[in-house]
């Protein structure tokens, strides 16, 4: 069996991959089990010295990564040339965390107290095609660091960046067997990644459907679980902001990555007394979006992934829908989808249930009680905007909004040193920032008897 890849910029067949299966699984997840026990064994500083390598070897290929993502995901070339080097920057800046995992002394009567932060073992990371290689190095960084094995399954659409980072590996000299990618079906190697009792936690980025599987699934065996999944986040802009900024970056809120972005801010909510002035700005903003060729160094949103996902897109736009305006698309070949802005009721399909690509909906709110009740609205919680030159009331908001990651006056939610996962449904636990390793530890308590 094998998986076809697609260009979605020109629909032409890139390659054929050859797919694992479940015994092939199980034989690279025992090779993880025999490489982590060496890897564990080695020296904090020579651990740490194999990741700084590692990064060093992404950084001398962010050029070929960020082509390879450009033809296997569509991604615009400068936006996929940010996420080879952020790719890098985790390594570097998770290269550290070996040298400092530090344990605790307790004082406590008779004797001594440590904590130890122990590795799990092996950790089964499975991805989504999004952001294919700085979602996966959120995993995969963090879990070396702390002392483990990493078996990784890449999405169907987009395995190749995944698998270039695995062969990087190596080159770098990070031992055989410890970070291995498994292209092939999610029913098939991702399920397998949860019922294989040798992983010992699963780092699981996708739908809020199937992250709820992979949860039922890993509470057989109590296997560790870290949870990133979909997201509706609000943007919210009161009538004190700086509303010409903040019509001018709301369409890079929502429609980077065409939409398909966890984070994207896909509901914009305007207070009423603004909302002629501001749906005034936001229309030439929406128009000014560069859509096309992911390779010309000017383009600003490429393609959507794939052709089911175009489909899934575009049922939420029927001909009916409440199109307030679009900006633009190629047409002929490739799965273009313009920039587009509904002005929907509030319990509107389009207006609660995540697109996963660039259509954002717009809606007025009478006052702070509203829009927090508006925002608060949904089983998702993942990112959001908060747009006002009120200070007291950005705090406010800033609290009120059930979200894992805010910001006031920006559109900013990912930065590798900073802490970044969802409330509610949208997700379980936290990657990045300086507490990642710690997810792949035990804490181990031992006490030491002294003769007095
Ligand atoms: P998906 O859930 O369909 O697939 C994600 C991964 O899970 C793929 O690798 C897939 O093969 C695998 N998978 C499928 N069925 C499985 C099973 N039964 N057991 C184990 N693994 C299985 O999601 P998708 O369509 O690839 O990604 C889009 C979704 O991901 C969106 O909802 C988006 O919001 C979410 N997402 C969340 C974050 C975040 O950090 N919160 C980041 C990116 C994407």
């Amino acid at each position: 069996m094998s998986l076809t890849l697609i260009n979605p910029a020109d629909e032409t067949v890139i390659t054929e991959i050859d797919e694992f299966d479940v015994p092939r699984t199980d034989a690279a997840i025992a090779r993880a089990a025999v490489a982590q026990k060496l890897w564990a064994r080695l020296a904090p500083a020579g651990r740490a010295a194999a990741l700084r390598r590692f990064a060093d070897v992404v950084d001398a290929h962010v050029e070929e990564l960020a082509l390879l993502e450009v033809r296997n995901s569509g991604h615009p070339v400068s936006q996929a040339r940010w996420e080879a080097g952020h790719v890098r920057d985790v390594l570097e800046y998770y290269a550290a965390a070996p040298e400092r995992l530090f344990g605790k002394q307790i004082p406590v009567a008779g004797g001594l107290d440590l904590t130890f932060a122990e590795p799990l073992g092996v950790v089964g990371i499975i991805t989504p095609w999004n952001f294919p290689m700085t979602i996966a190095s959120w995993g995969f960084a963090p879990a070396l660091a702390a002392g483990n094995a990493v078996v990784l399954k890449p999405a169907e659409w987009t395995p190749l960046t995944s698998l270039r980072l695995a062969a990087l590996a190596l080159e770098a000299g990070l031992p055989e067997g410890l970070f291995t990618v498994l292209p092939g079906r999610g029913p098939v190697v991702g399920e397998r990644l949860v019922t294989n009792p040798t992983v010992r936690k699963v780092v699981f980025t996708g739908s809020t459907v199937t992250g709820k599987r992979v949860m039922a699934g890993c509470a057989e065996q109590v296997k560790r679980v870290t949870l990133e999944l979909g997201g509706k986040s609000a943007n919210i802009v009161f009538a004190d902001s700086d509303l010409e900024k903040a019509a001018a970056t709301a369409p890079y809120g929502v429609f980077e990555n065409a939409g398909q972005d966890c984070c994207a801010r896909s509901r914009i909510l305007v207070e009423r007394s603004v909302y002629e002035r501001f749906m005034e700005l936001l229309e030439p903003a929406v128009a000014g979006v560069k859509v096309g060729d992911p390779l010309d160094e000017a383009t600003e949103m490429g393609p959507l992934v794939a052709r089911g996902h175009y489909e899934k897109v575009a049922s939420y736009v029927p001909d009916d829908a409440p199109v307030a305006f679009r900006g633009q698309a190629p047409s002929g070949p490739g799965f273009w989808f313009p920039p587009t802005v509904l002005t929907p009721g509030r319990t509107d399909r389009s207006a609660t249930e995540e697109i996963f690509g660039p259509v954002v909906t717009v809606l007025p709110f009478d006052d702070e009680a509203d829009a927090i009740g508006l925002a608060n609205a949904t089983d998702y919680g993942l990112s959001g905007s908060i747009w006002t030159r009120d200070l007291s009331r950005a705090v406010r908001m800033a609290r009120a909004v059930e979200s894992g990651n805010l910001s006031v006056n920006s559109h900013s939610s990912v930065r590798y040193s900073t802490p970044f996962g969802g409330f509610k449904q949208s997700g379980l636990g936290r990657e990045l920032g300086p507490d990642a390793p710690l997810a792949f530890t035990e804490t181990k308590n031992v006490f030491l008897a002294i003769d007095e």
